[in-house]
Formats: C-alpha cells, structure tokens, sequence
C-alpha cells in the first residue's frame, strides 16, 4: 500500500468524517515518547486496592472464565444496588435496572444508541468531555451546546432554555464534571428537572467521579432530584473509585424498560463485561466507608499541591469542586494557541498536559490547559516541579 492510500481508508463511514483519536489520548502518546511526566490523560495509576486484584486473580484461579449475563453478575448488581442505596439515594432494582458495562464510556456509548434515534439533539456543557460529544456524533446523534462560565460555571434555567433546539431529545450532565470539576448544586439540578419534564428530554448523568469531591461538598445524583428518577441514566464507573482504569468496569442505572434496552445493545457490542473483573470489584464494594471518603482527602492534597504549582508559575488555575483535573488559564504564558502551548511545556518542560481547545468548540479553550493530578506523590511531586520551573518565554522564542 502507498502512503497516501495509508492515510486515507477506501472505506470510511461519513459519520466517522471530522472525528480523529482525542488529544487526551494523544497527549499520552507524546508522553511516552519524550518521557514525561504524564499530568494529561487521567490515566489514575494509583494502586489498585489489594481485596479488588485479590478477587480478581481468585475469580482467574477458580476459572470464572465464560460470559455473565450482558447485564453483569447477579452479586454485581446486588452489591452495586447496595451502594446506590448507601451512596446515592438512588432505590435500583438489581434484577432489572442495573446494567454492567465496558467502563463508564460503555454505559454511555450503549446508552445512547438504546435510547436515541439518530438526528435527535443531544445537549452538552462546554467545557465538554469530547467523548460525550464524539459518541455522540458516532451514533448519528446531533451534539448541541451550552457554554458555562468560569469559575463557577453555574447552570441558569435561561441559558439552559436557551440552548434547547426544537429537535433536543437529551440532555448531558457531568457531575463532577470533567474537565471543569464543577458539582451541580440541588438548585440548578432543580433547574433541570424543571425544564426536562417540561420537554420531555431524557438525562444522561455521568457521575464517574462521584467520590471525588472537595471542601465538604456532597454529591448529588440527579436521579434523586426533582422526580427527575423515570427519565434518567445515571452512568457511573469503577475505574476512578478503585483505579482500575484500564479494567473497562462501569455501570449504568435507569427504570426497567430503558435498563433493558440498554443491556439489549451491550450483548450486541460486547456480549458482557469481563467477568473475573466483576468479581474483583464485587469484592471492592465491601470496602468500609473509610475507603470510598479517603479518596476525597487524599485527591485534595493533590489538588492543591497542584494548583499552587500552577499559580506559581503564573497560570490561573480555576479550582476544581471535584473529579481530579485542574484547567488552568496560561494567558500570560503567551501562546497563541493551547496545541502550541502543551507541545512547548511537554518538549521543553517535560510535562504533558491537554490543550484545552479539546474540551470547546471555539477559541476559549485555547487559552487553557487541563492537567489531572491523579498521580502518587512522588510523580505529582516531580511534575509541579517542573512546571514550577518552566520558562514559557526562553531567550529568542518567536511565537
Ligand atoms: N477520562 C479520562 C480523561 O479525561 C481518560 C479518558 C480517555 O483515556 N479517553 O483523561
């Protein structure tokens, strides 16, 4: 095959047309290959806890090798039911309303091809997680957006009407949001309980960060909000609570009738999850309280030891509410763009960051950076040093 032909498919679906591999795994690439410290991609490499690797390697062992059910294990679904219950205030049937899936990212995905037709709009905040969005795009779906402003990025029934199109069917939340870290509040989550009854639309709640939350702030599942229970999708995953990203472990909740739907097209893609990985994290949910509120002092630490870095080398970071990203606004860095401004902090400084052009559609996230901070102590350590000591003006630099 020739170059060209390489670069070009003979065959490429249209929806496919525009879409290309993120910059936030992208930026895990360049990592790796100039040897940096990886503060792009929230790749969480903390340890695993040991009764989660322990259940696993004894489900291996006990050769729990064949499919589940494509809704997941029964004790699974039990102990996840627990937890809703314990955690969320969310009442889920284990039988019929909970869904296991490939990640948080599978309930999404499966989500919105059970329960949209194609052409319908779909709405997201921006600063948006470009995976809602390309999935999105992918299963035929129309992205629609609503811009929140920073710091706070507070959600207002106008702006939240405004946005709505005539063809709007769902409405994205991210809570804790990623790459923001903003945590709805029950008043704006009224706001949209309000807005959804009145237009029928269904909500898709990605809460995958749930534990992760600072300052005393509670997290509120919007499933427990203003009857907003019978229209929505709660998508929560197990990759953040019990690092495991790359097991592919998440879950999604819903009433019956969409729970079904749901499973129906996860047997399709994926038949199930890998089942002695349920068993691991089957294992991980009997962890005591402790566990699950520790994950929010310990990212705190990180959080600030981040952002003091980062104030002290002149960005303005906007302090996250919860989920474990900073943006940071390097205006004064003086790039002309966030591409330009990552490639130089990552080539020269030898930290990799995302462009914040990955999160929004326009110009504003190109005075951004988004840098995760789900790092050991020793590599964050590392990293806020570099960062710290990073020269965004070297001698001679044209930009
Ligand atoms: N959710 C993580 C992030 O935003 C990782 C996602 C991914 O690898 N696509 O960095």
């Amino acid at each position: 095959m020739t170059a060209p032909e390489c670069r070009t498919p003979r065959f490429l679906a249209e929806r496919l047309y525009g879409l290309a591999l993120s910059d936030i795994r992208r930026m895990s690439r360049e990592s790796d290959r100039v040897g940096a410290i990886n503060l792009g991609q929230g790749i969480c490499d903390l340890p695993t806890p040991p009764v989660v690797a322990g259940a696993a390697k004894a489900a291996i062992e006990a050769n729990h090798s064949t499919y589940t059910y494509p809704e997941g294990n029964r004790a699974l679904r039990d102990a996840i039911a627990g937890k809703l219950l314990r955690d969320n205030g969310i009442h889920a049937n284990p039988e019929t309303e909970i869904v296991v899936t490939l990640g948080a990212t599978g309930a999404f995905a499966t989500t919105v091809n059970a329960l949209l037709n194609p052409g319908d709009g779909i709405l997201v905040m921006e600063p948006y997680y470009g995976y809602h969005l390309n999935c999105s795009i992918v299963a035929g779906l129309e992205p629609q957006f609503l811009t929140l402003t920073p710091p706070r990025f507070t959600l207002t029934e106008e702006t939240l009407r405004a946005a709505l199109q005539p063809n709007t069917r769902a409405l994205v939340i991210c809570t804790p949001s990623n790459p923001s870290g903003k945590m709805f509040d029950r008043a704006e989550l009224e706001v949209v309980a309000r807005v959804a009854h009145e237009r029928d639309l269904l909500i898709i709640s990605d809460e995958i960060y749930e534990y992760i939350r600072f300052d005393g702030r509670s997290h509120i599942s919007p499933a427990t909000v203003g009857g907003l229970a019978p229209r929505t999708v709660s998508v929560m995953g197990l990759s953040k609570t019990f690092s495991i990203t790359g097991w592919r472990l998440g879950y999604a909740v819903a009433p019956e009738p969409m729970a079904q739907a749901i499973a129906l097209v996860n047997d399709l893609y994926y038949i199930c999850a890998p089942n002695p990985l349920q068993y691991g994290v089957t294992a991980g949910f009997a962890l005591p309280e402790s566990y699950f509120a520790g994950l929010a002092s310990d990212y705190q630490r990180k959080r600030d030891t981040l952002c003091d870095a980062l104030q002290a080398a002149g960005t303005v970071p906007i302090v996250p509410q919860g989920a474990y990203y900073v943006l940071a606004d390097i205006s004064a860095w003086g790039f002309t763009s966030s591409t330009g401004a990552a490639m130089d902090l990552l080539e020269r400084g030898r930290v990799a960051s995302v462009p914040g052009s990955a999160f929004y559609r326009g110009t504003t996230g190109e005075s951004l950076l988004r840098f995760c901070f789900a790092k050991d102590d020793e590599s964050l350590a590392e990293g806020c040093d570099r960062i710290r000591r990073f020269d965004p003006r070297p001698r001679g630099t044209i930009r």
